[in-house]
């Protein structure tokens, strides 16, 4: 497999064209980013954990038998990657509300919400994400119905998956954002699922081991995303 030229810098990874035209390779950087790019900050170290704990948990998902996107990793930071048709929404489901649910609703972080919900964000940072429903993604031709279908199904499933891995190392799966794509027909999950894109809370003292640490300034970040990786497992070196 060649590397080629660059193909999309988004604002945490770099995507490379390859020399199969249904490969790429996404490299994880150090940038972090919040509230719509408007703070970029480099954190060492966060590309390589990012990079390894994504590839550790695509694997757990492919074999709880979610399509996804993974291939191999290439490097510490690299990962060689199916190249999917991305749809342009994000689907969130929250076990526990905080962020944006919170200030939308005004509902208290910490309420454990049951059954957990669903959302659909557009993904569009200058105009900051807004929330659509399936009515929009249907009208503006983002996906069919048969496509949202699948990527809630597929949006639990991981739920189920991942709520088990992380209360097993001590963790409670608080919300997560995930990112689809076309890939022959198959709904597949594409991008990443790191500590950037999730909430993930110590069971018993609540601290937050995510990019809320970033979001809210509260240090340690990449200290944080280590410290989930080594109670799950992650090889990191
Ligand atoms: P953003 O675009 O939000 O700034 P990133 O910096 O993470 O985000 O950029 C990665 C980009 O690559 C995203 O736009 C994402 O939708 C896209 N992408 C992720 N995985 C794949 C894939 N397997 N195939 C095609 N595109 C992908
Ligand atoms: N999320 C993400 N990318 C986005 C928006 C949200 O990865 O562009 C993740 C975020 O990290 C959290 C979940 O999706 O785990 C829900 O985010 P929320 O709607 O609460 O938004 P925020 O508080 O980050 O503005």
């Amino acid at each position: 497999m060649q590397k080629r030229e660059e193909l999309y810098r988004g604002k945490a990874k770099t995507v490379y064209l390859t020399d199969d035209e249904n490969r790429l390779v996404l490299e994880f950087r150090n940038d972090t980013s919040a509230f719509d790019g408007q703070k970029v900050e480099q954190l060492a170290r966060k590309g390589m954990v990012n990079n390894k704990f994504n590839n550790f948990i695509m694997t757990k998902l492919q074999e709880a038998g979610i399509p996804t996107q993974l291939e191999s990793m290439l490097s510490d930071n690299e990962s060689l990657v199916k190249k999917l048709a991305m749809i342009p929404v994000e689907c969130v489901v929250r076990n526990v509300a905080a962020g944006s649910m919170c200030r939308r609703l005004g509902v208290q972080e910490g309420t454990e919400l049951q059954p957990p919900t669903f959302e659909f964000f557009l993904k569009n940072d200058e105009l900051h994400d807004p929330m659509v429903n399936e009515y929009h993604i249907l009208s503006f031709g983002w996906a069919d119905q048969a496509q949202i279908d699948k990527m809630k199904e597929l949006t639990f499933k991981v739920n189920d998956v991942l709520k088990a891995l992380f209360d097993t190392a001590g963790m409670i799966l608080v919300d997560y954002k995930l990112e689809f794509g076309d890939f022959n027909g198959e709904i597949t999950l594409g991008d990443e699922f790191t500590p950037d894109g999730c909430r993930l809370w110590d069971k018993e003292t609540r601290e937050k081991l995510d990019k809320d640490r970033f979001r809210q300034g509260l240090g340690g970040v990449v200290e944080a995303y280590e410290e989930v990786a080594n109670r799950l497992g992650v090889d990191l070196d």
